[in-house]
């Protein structure tokens, strides 16, 4: 166990990353995602470490997809398993989204491992795990094009945090609306998305279940409301004027720490 410091100015950062050791070391987090936690963590320091303005909008967006969505599916790889497997789960129950997990680095051992995670933390069934994932999607290779005849295959909206940019493309050839976390506003993924919640998914994921909560009850005509307004492009723009202006504004303070 780390002994971090409260007032260690990364200690969130640190407490996630030891989340991912963790989930690692349980056979759930694959070696490279790892690596891709550490690329995201890098945007998520030039944008502050918080939820901004244009995630919240996105939210909302994803919140309003859901809700409206026939036939909506969490997918769920190694990282998003370890991370927030208790909101993965609240969503689902929420909103009547189904979960399904959907690796990169496809193994037996690891795909149960994380259906075992999600079902100990109250996931009422978990698709796409052996036998389950006998549907293919096309133009994927090998066993990444693998989905659930029951999940991703018949959904119309899929939420894939921290997906692949082939992936979520080939999501989106195939007619899904897609919603996704990615603290990369540059990633394919991003860029191929539907609606794109520029925020780490420890922050985004109880936002996202709070929102659905509060948008549960409202009128179809509302929600659709909310998703013809929403445009991801600006979303997307915005994402990089914020990152820009902040960098320039943080170019012209004294930066130097003295001790
Ligand atoms: P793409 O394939 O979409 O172009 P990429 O190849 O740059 O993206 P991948 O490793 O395929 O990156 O996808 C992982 C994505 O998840 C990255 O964009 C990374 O920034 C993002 N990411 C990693 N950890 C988190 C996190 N905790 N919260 C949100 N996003 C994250
Ligand atoms: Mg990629």
């Amino acid at each position: 166990r780390l002994n971090i410091p409260f007032n260690h100015p990364r200690r969130e950062s640190l407490l996630i990353r030891e989340k991912l050791v963790d989930g690692f070391r349980k056979g759930i987090v694959a070696p490279e995602g790892l690596i891709a936690h550490g690329r995201g963590e890098c945007f998520d320091y030039i944008l502050g470490e918080k939820t901004q303005e244009f995630a919240l909008r996105a939210i909302e967006a994803a919140a309003a997809a859901i809700l409206l969505a026939n036939h909506p599916v969490i997918s769920v790889n190694g990282n998003v398993a370890a991370l927030v497997p208790e909101y993965i789960v609240k969503l689902a129950e929420e909103s009547g989204a189904l979960i399904e997990v959907n690796l990169f680095y496809r193994t037996r051992e690891r795909e149960e491992a994380i259906k075992q995670h999600l079902l100990s933390h109250g996931a009422r069934e978990v698709l796409g795990v052996g036998e389950d994932a006998s549907a293919t999607i096309p133009e994927l290779f090998s066993e990444r094009r693998r989905v659930s005849p029951r999940g991703i295959l018949i959904a119309d909206v899929v939420l894939v945090p921290l997906e692949d940019g082939d992936r979520t493309e080939a999501l989106k050839r195939l007619g899904k609306f897609v919603v996704t976390i990615d603290l990369n506003p540059l990633s394919r993924t991003a860029r191929t998305a539907d609606v794109t919640i520029i925020d780490n998914v420890v922050r985004a994921m109880p936002l996202l279940v709070e929102k659905v909560r509060e948008l549960k009850g409202r009128d179809r005509e509302v929600l659709k409301e909310i998703i013809s307004r929403y445009n991801n492009n600006e979303i997307l723009q915005e994402a990089l004027r914020f990152i820009s202006h902040r960098l320039v504004e943080l170019a012209s303070r004294e930066l130097r720490i003295r001790v």
